[in-house]
């Protein structure tokens, strides 16, 4: 470490808290929250605090290149020049004799922008395929989709001083209180301060989130639209809707008026399963607000109709006109540190740099003339789920993976297991050794893991922060950056001599030029000196901007925000029958992040909930004959997990609960969740609907 204290951004969730790091013989790398810090102002969750023990643990990092030169020959270490030789000798040979279609590349949320911006120039300008998606297609597509249809752009239009603004809170779909704790400790001490805002929230398991709510409506899995329909029918009603707001600013709200107002509250309290007076005692919470934050993850986002959630959730602000004005706004939460850097830069299949549309000739001329390329690729890239059912099928036949795990993070674990086993080959460039998907490698790559390199990210209020380098990689681990120049390098690829990451980073900035997200005045040196942004920064002198929209002139084609009116107002996915009588939801828990291959690496993080364990209200275990602590066989029509039950109230009749961050760590792969779900997927954001999987549950018997 260059400095004995440096000041860098967390690596877990997309709330994107500072973090001052000290380096010492004695102690090496410790973390505390930084206090200047205007996210978490010195503030840490228990992953944030204890992320010193995974950087200092390098028991399970990868520490030098390995390949396999057929699937019957074992792992050898190799130099890196062999490996990416290899590489581009492999890809190339595919896409000769395939096409450019027969590759693909499944990258992270984690990576850093640079990292983003170059897989995607190499990817989509160079292999000329748009075969590259990430896992933030699992979290916030959705979001994404939604931002687009009802603000013409993906934009999250407010920010986390907000939170203080606001007097009313509708968190739908999220449990803020695990999954962005820092931020639900913001909201937390806003009410310790000012007992008389509200929290409404909307979950079908009591959760922490729920406990700290003043209204908990506890719905039916999959009702959400239904809910909000009603809520926007006696918000009208009672004369809550913003006129002025909707007439001047806003498009098609006689279509979305006439629907809302031919629900019916009774019909849709049957629905949902909460009471009319429940339906009434929001709205009127919500009608009354000064300023109306909504709060979402992925209870709306992973769904098969993910995207008309979204547009459901925000025609709620359009109705009551909270957009654009202090402590008022829809507030999308991503999952991932760098989800939002990621859209930036265009990181999934569908998507081109700074907001430009795969679909758009002209915005593609305009990414093909930027980096000098004879053009970009018409064709939509294939989307997570579709890559690996396209690996299963052997239309594809290689894949590059980079920093995620979707042996256990993707949904139908089977399906992605006989995907990588099909493929002709599987690199995998990542920290951990002993990921589930690492063992599908033919190419193991070591990378640079937090602090080992240098880069920015961007966290959910669009801040863009710089993350320093701290300390140097074990072994031969590399940048991402540096592995892909070099790979791109051994493809005779132009446009890829960077000296710096910095150099990259001006490139993606000087692209931003001119465009609703432009940074182009943006630079390291600011970065660090000035502290974080919120983009547009369209000026030198310009300090960021917390808040989007304040002009009320969207980014739409007439600069008006656009009612949307769902396809689908009840859940499609298959309900629940005789045969899986329930309805599966899975999340987070508190201390656990993704796949666990950082923090099951910390024994007090494993304290909280040590093993995976299935929730299931006492009324359903009673019929089934399960008690606390029972192991239960729980199955879907996609395979099964062995669990222990925990029989509470905490989780509606009808539905179960089980963590996603399991793998295979025990002799079977029993654990993992993913076993049982569904890959039923948005027909527009793709995203897979983990929050829906019907289900049997019986208890275990010894054969
Ligand atoms: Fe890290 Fe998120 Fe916790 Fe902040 S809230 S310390 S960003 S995991």
């Amino acid at each position: 470490m260059q400095n004995s204290e440096i000041k860098t951004t967390c690596s877990y969730c997309g709330v994107g808290c500072g973090i001052v790091v000290t380096n010492d013989a004695k102690n090496g790398v410790t973390v505390t929250g930084d206090k200047d810090n205007p996210v978490n102002r010195g503030m840490l969750c228990s992953k944030g605090m204890n992320l010193h023990y995974v950087v200092n643990d390098t028991s399970d990092r990868i520490l030098y290149p390995e390949m396999r030169w057929s699937k019957s020959h074992p792992m050898e270490r190799v130099s890196w020049d062999a490996g990416l030789d290899r590489a581009a000798a492999v890809f190339s040979s595919i896409i000769k004799k395939h096409g450019p279609d027969s590759v693909g590349f499944y990258i992270s949320g984690q990576c850093l922008t640079e990292e983003y911006y170059l897989v995607n120039k190499l990817v989509k300008g160079f292999l000329k395929t748009n075969n590259i998606d990430t896992n933030s297609r699992l979290c916030m597509s959705s979001a994404v989709a939604g931002y687009k249809k009802t603000f013409g752009e993906d934009s999250v239009p407010i920010a986390y001083d907000d939170i203080e603004l606001a007097d009313t809170f509708l968190i739908t779909g999220a449990n803020p209180a695990w999954c962005h704790p820092i931020l639900f400790r913001r909201l937390e001490q806003h009410k310790e301060k000012n007992p008389k805002i509200k929290i409404i929230v909307v979950d079908p398991r009591k959760t922490d989130s729920a406990l700290a709510a003043d209204l908990h409506l506890q719905i039916i899995p999959g009702t959400d639209i239904v809910l909000y329909h009603a809520l926007a029918k006696r918000l009208i009603e009672k004369g809550y809707a913003d006129k002025d707001f909707i007439n001047n600013h806003t498009e098609n709200f006689k279509l979305y008026k006439d629907l809302v107002m031919s629900s019916s509250l009774e019909k849709a309290s049957k629905l949902c399963g909460i009471s009319v007076d429940q339906i009434k005692q929001a709205a009127d919470i919500i009608g009354k607000a000064k300023g109306f934050i909504s709060l979402w993850a992925m209870g709306l986002n992973q769904s098969a109709i993910g995207v008309d959630k979204n547009t459901a959730l925000l025609n709620l602000s359009l109705l009551t006109g909270h957009v654009g004005k202090p402590g008022s706004g829809p507030f999308s939460l991503t999952g991932q540190p760098n989800a939002m850097g990621g859209r930036e830069v265009g990181g999934m299949a569908n998507l081109l740099a700074v907001h430009k549309e795969l679909a758009n000739p002209v915005h593609r001329q305009e990414v093909a003339d930027f980096w000098g390329v004879d053009g970009i690729s018409e064709k939509p890239g294939l989307t997570a789920t579709e890559m690996f059912e396209a690996l299963e099928s052997g239309k594809m036949k290689a894949i590059w993976i980079i920093c995620t795990n979707p042996m256990v993070s993707l949904p139908d674990s089977r399906r992605v297991e006989k995907a990588l086993a099909n493929a002709k080959f599987v690199v995998v460039q990542d920290i951990s050794h002993n990921s589930d998907t690492s063992k599908f490698a033919d190419l193991l790559l070591p990378a640079a893991g937090w602090l080992e390199k240098e880069g920015t990210m961007t966290n959910s209020e669009r801040r863009i922060s710089y993350l320093p380098k701290g300390i140097n990689a074990p072994g031969e681990a590399l940048p991402d950056v540096d592995i892909l120049m070099r790979f791109a390098k051994k493809m005779n690829f132009t446009g890829f001599n960077f000296n710096t990451t910095e150099d990259i980073y001006k490139e993606h900035c000087l692209m931003t030029k001119g465009t609703n997200i432009d940074i182009s005045y943006l630079n390291y040196s600011r970065l660090k000196n000035e502290g974080t942004f919120q983009w547009p920064v369209p000026d030198y002198g310009h300090p960021g901007t917390p808040r989007l929209f304040a002009d009320k002139k969207f980014f739409t084609p007439s600069q008006k925000a656009i009612f949307n009116i769902p396809t689908a107002i009840e859940n499609t996915s298959p309900a629940p029958n005789d045969e899986f009588p329930f309805v599966l939801t899975t999340g987070r828990i508190r201390d656990q992040w993704h796949t666990m291959t950082k923090t099951g690496k910390v024994s007090r993080l494993m304290t909280h909930i040590p093993s995976p364990v299935l929730e299931i209200n006492p009324i359903d275990a009673f019929k089934s004959k399960i008690e606390e602590g029972d192991i239960v066989v729980v199955t879907s029509k996609n395979g099964t997990v062995q669990v222990k039950a925990k029989v509470s109230d905490t989780i509606r009749e009808g539905v179960v609960f089980l963590p996603m961050h399991w793998g295979k760590q025990l002799e079977n792969d029993l654990n993992r969740t993913n076993n049982l779900t569904n890959t039923i997927v948005d027909p527009v954001s793709k995203e897979p609907d983990f929050k829906y999987t019907t289900v049997s549950v019986i208890k275990y018997v010894k054969p």
